[in-house]
């Protein structure tokens, strides 16, 4: 069966057989462009043999492509409204299973557990712009197995997410998806892609999980305590942010003693230092 949705004139169908009222309280802007679902769906690269999960399907038109493609999907949806919609739209496929939840209280782990034998899943979605970085985290914090996340985000998210140190754009999130991912970015799509037009641009970034993080921490939550306390105060200097921070409970002198062993000056800002940088010092501190 070929996907049906994913040009303007048959989303505007489904949409006025329902009387559907856009929410826009839950970043409901549906993909309108086939060129754009492909690349989507080439960048995920699912197969047959794939789990796929997808965030807010909206009316199906994703959803569609990656039935085509993948073993199954399971498909969460917040919006009861849109229930009916995905029955219609997907009642030809029997690889599809749609839950009608909050994405941010489903138990993902436990999904992947029961519904896929607790094997490396692969999640892709359009998101829902007002809840990207709890998603993402959410999905990264709580060792779901992961094999990638293919997902469109604000292009201004999508460039955090990617840079390094001595950016405007580095930050707390740029350094937990590196440590957890590798990021690509896949295309930039413009807001004549959707329906309706969201207000800022956006693209498409695949974040393939590491099997094994790329620097080594003796802990982890601790490390992102660090990050966290560190970009807080941005403009701080790491030894009056973390000295004072309660997260992080070090002393200002144990921070300048822990800069010195690492060759730091004791004015250093966070957003100069490089994930591998932020590891050391968390080590460092711990010992202290
Ligand atoms: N996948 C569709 C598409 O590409 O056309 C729709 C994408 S739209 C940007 C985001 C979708 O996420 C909407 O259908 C919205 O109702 C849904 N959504 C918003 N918040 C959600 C949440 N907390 N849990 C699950 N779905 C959510």
């Amino acid at each position: 069966m070929a996907p049906t949705l994913g040009n303007p004139k048959n989303t505007i169908e489904i949409l006025n057989k329902y009387s559907f009222v856009f929410q826009k309280k839950y970043g409901q802007n549906f993909l309108i462009d086939t060129r754009v679902l492909e690349k989507i769906i080439d960048a995920a690269e699912i197969t047959k043999e794939d789990f796929v999960l997808e965030i807010g399907p909206g009316i199906g038109t994703m959803t569609q492509y990656l039935a085509e493609a993948a073993g199954h999907v399971t498909a969460v949806e917040i919006d009861r409204n849109l229930i009916p919609i995905l029955e219609d739209t997907l009642s030809g496929y029997d690889n599809v299973t749609i839950l009608n939840e909050d994405v941010l209280k489903v138990d993902i782990r436990r999904l992947a557990e029961e519904q896929n034998g607790g094997r490396p899943i692969k999640v892709v979605a359009n998101l829902p712009y007002y809840i990207t970085t709890p998603i993402i985290m959410g999905l990264f914090e709580s060792h779901v197995p992961l094999e990638s996340i293919t997902v469109m985000v604000q292009k201004e998210v999508a460039d955090r997410m990617q840079v390094g140190p001595g950016t405007k754009d580095y930050g707390a999130l740029s350094l937990a998806v590196q440590y957890y991912a590798r990021p690509y970015l896949v295309a930039n799509v413009p807001p004549n892609c959707f329906m309706p037009r969201p207000k800022v641009g956006s693209a498409v970034i695949r974040l393939t999980r590491y099997e094994k993080p790329p620097v080594e921490t003796t802990d982890e939550k601790r490390m992102f305590r660090i990050i966290r306390a560190s970009f807080n105060q941005r403009r701080k200097t790491l030894v009056n942010g973390l000295g004072n921070s309660l997260e992080v409970q070090a002393s200002r002198d144990d921070v300048t003693a822990a800069l010195r062993q690492m060759g730091l000056p004791a004015a250093v800002r966070g957003e100069t230092l490089t994930l591998e940088q932020f590891a050391q010092l968390s080590n460092l501190l711990k010992e202290a």
